[in-house]
C-alpha cells in the first residue's frame, strides 16, 4: 500500500533500524520504544490487524515472533516480555499494518499493566455462552 508506513519500511523506501528479514516477516526497532529493545515485527504482507489476517500470514508470522522474541530476551537480559498486537483505534492502533510489539520487560521497570475490574458471575457467564454460540 502507497500511503502505509510499515510497507515503505518494507519497501526501503523510509529507513529503520531492522534486525530481521525473510520472505514474510520484517522486524525492526520501534521508533518510540516502551521499553529497551522494543520490537514491531511486521508482516510482509499489507493487511491491516491480526484480526483480519489470512491464516497463511499469521502461520508464517507467528514461528518467527517467537525466535525473534527468544533474541531479545538474551540480548537485552530481560526478565520478562509483552507480545501484543493492537487491532483498532480503540485499542491504541496507531498504524494499520499487521504487526506484534515484543516488550522486554524488567523486574520493576515501572511499566503499568492493565486495569482490572470486578465483575458479576452472571455477567461473565452471559457472555461466555454468547461467545460460545459465536464459536459454532
Ligand atoms: P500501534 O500503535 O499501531 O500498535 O503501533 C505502532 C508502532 O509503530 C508504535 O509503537 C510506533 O512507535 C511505531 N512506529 C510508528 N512509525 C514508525 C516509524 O516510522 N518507524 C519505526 N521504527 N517505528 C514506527
Ligand atoms: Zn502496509
Amino acid at each position: 500500500m502507497t500511503d502505509c508506513i510499515f510497507c515503505k519500511i518494507i519497501n526501503k523506501e523510509i529507513p529503520a533500524d531492522i534486525v530481521f528479514e525473510d520472505e514474510n516477516v520484517l522486524a525492526f526497532m520501534d521508533i518510540k520504544p516502551v521499553s529497551k529493545g522494543h520490537l514491531l515485527v511486521i508482516a510482509k504482507t499489507h493487511t491491516a490487524d491480526f484480526l483480519s489476517a489470512e491464516d497463511s500470514v499469521i502461520a508464517s508470522s507467528m514461528p518467527m515472533v517467537k525466535k525473534i522474541g527468544q533474541a531479545l530476551m538474551k540480548t537485552v537480559n530481560a526478565q520478562g516480555m509483552n507480545i501484543t498486537s493492537n487491532i483498532g483505534a480503540a485499542s491504541g492502533q496507531s498504524v494499520f499494518h499487521l504487526h506484534f510489539h515484543l516488550i522486554p520487560r524488567f523486574d520493576k521497570d515501572g511499566l503499568q499493566s492493565w486495569p482490572h475490574q470486578d465483575s458479576e458471575p452472571k455477567t461473565r457467564t452471559e457472555i461466555a455462552e454468547r461467545i460460545k454460540k459465536e464459536l459454532k
